[in-house]
């Protein structure tokens, strides 16, 4: 249950076995229109949305170095690794990045976004992690953050790698210019594909680019070829297949069914998780559906709670950067259910009841070879 890649459906994995085949013949462009079609129903798009074959850090690479020049402004909030590491690749582009640096147990907010561009009308465009991976915070009120944005002319680009497709974040309605997504999570694809939808006025401004991008992230150059229903350089065609499996079971159960399966799972483990006497490390309303963030109690040792953990059949990860050892985080994305979470909840008790028992501590997994 880690925050992805997560689990494959059966379906994906028999799908991911097919024979290759030519990524310019007819049985390809099939399955591209196919699998866009798919994808922007779950984008809730009518615009463009594009596959890449890359994890999902080239795709925000893409969003952010794609519509502004060098030397021109991108505001990009930071709440934590995924905001910083944005901030980070708009930087190695030429973009100048005003940093809004924020509590990390909370997400982006609309009052200092609106803010900010109110200060610096050179602001071109926003770029914001919809939500933050590292510490399980996400953005509460995306309707005005994007309103925020949109009402002064702004350019919206969205890391919404770890919650698309298992929170409601529609799209068009928000009026977000470019969101990137990862194949490996809510969506429940394989890893190694990310997706990224391009606006209208997202097109434009690409378009007006007069220094070129390296050839792979020009977005210009895949545009050119979605055209024709393909990709510029040789996509990893099984993962499309495994990808469009992952896109169509979410589909037959219903987008919104989708989405609320991944709310009662989070919400059960929440409240499970109290009861042990665990707390979230968000605050409560930026509490994220799909990133579950707990703080390891006192007098317990992080790597040591994972590792027990893993031992009793619960793969969760550690925090990142200056939270590393203070965080477990678990993830409810992609085809979790609501025993897999009870499960869950079931192994931290025993597990904690293991670490809290005064003795001397021999781990689990050495116990495990010597007997
Ligand atoms: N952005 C967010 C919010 C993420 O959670 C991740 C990965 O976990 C990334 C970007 C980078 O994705 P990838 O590891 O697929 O490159």
């Amino acid at each position: 249950m880690t925050p992805g890649p997560v689990e494959l459906h059966p379906r994906v994995l028999e799908a991911l076995s097919g024979q290759v085949v030519s990524h310019r013949g007819q049985e390809f462009h099939s399955l591209y229109s196919t699998l866009l079609e798919h994808a922007r129903r779950v984008f809730q798009t009518g615009g463009d949305v594009l596959v890449m074959t890359s994890s999902a850090t080239l795709a925000v690479e893409c969003a952010v170095a794609n519509p502004l020049q060098p030397g021109e402004k991108l505001l990009v909030p930071v709440h934590g690794i995924f905001g910083e590491r944005m901030a980070e690749a708009a930087e190695t582009y030429g973009l100048r990045v005003v940093r809004l640096q924020g509590p990390w147990d909370e997400a982006a907010g609309p009052e200092q976004v609106e803010e900010a561009l109110a200060r610096d009308p050179d602001i071109k465009a926003v770029a914001l992690v919809h939500n933050e991976t590292s510490t399980g915070a996400m953005v509460s009120d995306m309707v005005r953050l994007a309103e925020a944005v949109k009402c002064r002319g702004r350019l919206l680009i969205v890391d919404a790698v770890s919650s698309l497709g298992g929170v409601p974040l529609p799209v068009d309605k928000l009026g977000i210019d470019i969101c990137v997504a990862g194949a490996q999570k809510c969506l429940a694809g394989p890893p190694g594909l990310s997706l990224l939808s391009v606006s209208e006025e997202a097109w434009k401004s690409i378009e007006r680019r007069e220094r070129p991008l390296p050839a792979y992230i020009d977005l210009r150059k895949h545009k050119e070829f979605l055209a024709r229903m393909e990709t510029p350089f040789t996509p990893a065609v099984n993962l499309l297949y495994g990808l469009n499996e992952a896109l169509t079971i979410i589909l037959e159960e219903g987008l919104s069914r989708w989405q609320e399966k991944h709310a009662r799972c989070s919400s059960l483990l929440y409240h499970l998780t109290r009861s042990l006497g665990l707390k979230p490390y968000p605050k409560e309303m930026f509490r994220s559906i799909t990133v579950i963030a707990l703080q390891v109690p006192e007098g317990i040792n992080g790597s040591l709670l994972l590792e027990e953990l893993e031992v009793r059949g619960l793969v969760a990860a550690r925090g990142m950067g200056r939270l590393r050892e203070k965080l477990i985080r678990i993830a409810c994305m992609g085809n979790i259910t609501e025993e897999k979470v009870e499960q869950a909840a079931q192994i931290i008790a025993q597990t904690l009841e293991y670490l809290q028992k005064p003795r001397i501590y021999k781990p689990s997994k050495e116990k495990k070879l010597n007997d």
